[in-house]
């Protein structure tokens, strides 16, 4: 049975396609099979692993309105044990079209089912937003990676989320957990870094990663050459902090 986590925070720009991709492709170097579904219809993990969105035959929206099986719209990557459910521009109509459905809040869950012996690891790029297509991807998790910016902003953010959590929790799926809070972009002699990180500890101390992520060029360079970081930059640093995370992420789900 695959583990199943969802990457999202419905403030935009944070870090959870760097850091789905990233720790997806950690992952797959470790050996792991994994899986990765691009539940954003702007379709960055998709490009971020190298697959052009113009190429994309059948993508996560048709596999959620059932125009696809979810086996006819994954496809291989070139990264070790990677394959993508890849998403396009059409996934912005799927919100309408999945309030049509009965239970649609499942599409994905009942999709995953079918695939749930194939990969040791499914990782859900959400898009920024508490939007069906987020709601679908909770209800489809065992747990929940909430990558954050150190700013002041985020934990306001952080308090909707973990209500929408909630309300998953009690309507849809019960054992959604947070499996951690990832901190992104993060420069620990800010004082404002310092100060949101002493907040968040107050609340969530050991829900949050030990590794954090360090700004860094390469790792905003990678995406547009369609390449993780561990096959960008290969000894650079942010390839050591994705893979510290990746280590820490199998030790607790
Ligand atoms: P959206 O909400 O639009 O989906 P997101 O939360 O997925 O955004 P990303 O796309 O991962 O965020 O990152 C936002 C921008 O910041 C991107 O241009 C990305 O390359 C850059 N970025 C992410 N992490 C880092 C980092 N550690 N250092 C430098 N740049 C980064
Ligand atoms: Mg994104």
């Amino acid at each position: 049975m695959s583990k199943v986590l969802a990457f999202a925070n419905q403030k935009g720009g944070v870090g959870k396609t760097t850091s789905a991709v990233n720790i997806a492709a950690a992952l797959g170097k470790r050996g792991k099979k994994v899986l990765m579904v691009d539940m954003d219809p702007q379709g960055n993990s998709t490009s971020g692993v190298g697959i052009g969105k113009n190429t994309v035959k059948k993508s996560s929206y048709d596999v959620l309105i059932g125009n696809a099986t979810i086996q006819d719209a994954i496809s291989p990557t070139e990264f070790k044990n990677l394959s993508i459910l890849p998403s396009t521009i059409a996934l912005a109509g799927a919100e309408f079209e999945l309030g049509e459905i009965e239970h649609c809040e499942n599409c994905l869950k009942n999709a995953l089912a079918a695939v749930a012996d194939t990969y040791d690891y499914v990782i859900i790029d959400c898009p920024p937003s508490l939007s069906q297509l987020t709601v679908n991807a909770l209800t489809a998790a065992d747990g929940l990676v909430i990558p954050m910016q150190c700013e002041f902003f985020a934990l306001e953010g952080l308090s909707q989320l973990m209500n929408s959590v909630k309300r998953v929790r009690q309507s849809y799926n019960p054992r959604l957990e947070i499996t951690g809070i990832l901190l992104t972009m993060y420069n620990g002699r800010l004082i404002l870094s310092g100060q949101v990180v002493k907040e968040l500890k107050k609340y969530y101390a050991e829900k949050i990663f030990k590794t954090t992520i360090s700004r860094s060029v390469k790792l905003s360079e990678a995406p547009g050459f369609g390449k993780p970081i561990c096959y960008y930059d290969p000894f650079g640093k942010s390839t050591q902090e994705y893979a510290d995370v990746a280590k820490e992420l199998v030790l607790r789900i």
